[in-house]
């Protein structure tokens, strides 16, 4: 497989909330979950958020980490989900 999606460059998680619209991005070293949408106050799923930036966290670390037998990239699926 030769295209994975280079790892070592993500930021970060984009937040979009479907009820405003409004979006902002949360980096992956932040400590800080917002608890609700700053603009129209929709709670925010934090727990999960919290979950997904710590495991791309070390998905990105595992990248970097240049081992001497792998190299980790991400794969997405060619046509979006229906
Ligand atoms: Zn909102």
């Amino acid at each position: 497989m030769k295209n994975g999606i280079d790892v070592t460059r993500i930021k970060g998680i984009r937040m979009v909330c479907r009820k405003c619209h409004s979006e902002w991005m949360i980096p992956l070293d932040s400590t800080n979950i917002p608890q609700k949408c700053f603009n129209c106050f929709s709670i925010v799923p934090s727990e999960p958020i919290r979950d997904a930036l710590q495991g791309l966290a070390r998905l990105k670390s595992a990248a970097a980490s240049n081992h001497k037998d792998f190299q980790f990239d991400a794969v997405i699926d060619k046509y979006p989900a229906v």
